[in-house]
This record gives structure tokens, C-alpha cells and sequence, in this order.
């Protein structure tokens, strides 16, 4: 058992527009860098979508969550920063809907 993993996820499991559950949701991770990452999710309820930045600090999981308009290729598009490569992504993804130890990757 993971707490920081357990924590993390609770980050994101509701959506703050209609309060549904994400596990029925998607959930992208568009970038990742050092201790942190940024994930796109939408609601599969209401459609709303939200950027969530989360970082791993010595002290636990920090995160930020923006409702956004945008689509997921666009903030990639707005984005100055590096994207990952595709591989990252899926390798990051199979973490995330395993729900497992994740976290471990960031260390
Ligand atoms: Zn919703």
C-alpha cells in the first residue's frame, strides 16, 4: 500500500463541476518532468474538462486543478514546455489505471 499513491489519486477523483466520480472518465497525462505531471481530464458526466498539476515534494503530493475550456492538444499547443514522447505517456497511463504504485516512477 501506497499512501502517497492513495493520496494522489484522491487529487483527482471528483469532478468539481457535477461532483461525479473520473473513474469513468479519461484521464491523459500531457507532460511530465522530474517530480511532476500534468494531467487532462474529462468528465464523462457533464464533458467538463480540467488541467491538474501535480508535484511530488519531499513532504507529499501537491496538487493544482484548473478548469479549462481547452482540448487537450491545445494546452499542448499553448504549452512552452517540453512534451513527452508517446511512450512516456503509455508507460505513465498503464500506471495511473492500475492505480498501483505510480508514484515510485517520480522518485
Ligand atoms: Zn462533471
Amino acid at each position: 500500500m501506497d499512501q502517497k499513491g492513495q493520496f494522489s489519486l484522491k487529487l483527482v477523483q471528483k469532478c468539481p463541476v457535477c461532483s461525479n466520480d473520473y473513474t469513468t472518465g479519461k484521464i491523459q497525462i500531457l507532460e511530465e518532468e522530474g517530480n511532476s505531471f500534468l494531467a487532462y481530464l474529462t468528465c464523462s458526466f457533464c464533458s467538463s474538462s480540467i488541467l491538474i498539476r501535480v508535484m511530488s515534494m519531499p513532504h507529499g503530493l501537491v496538487g493544482n486543478a484548473i478548469l479549462t475550456d481547452l482540448a487537450a492538444d491545445e494546452v499542448m499547443f499553448f504549452s512552452e514546455e517540453n512534451t513527452v514522447s508517446s511512450n512516456d505517456v503509455l508507460e505513465i497511463h498503464d500506471y495511473f489505471s492500475k492505480q498501483g504504485d505510480f508514484i515510485e516512477k517520480f522518485k
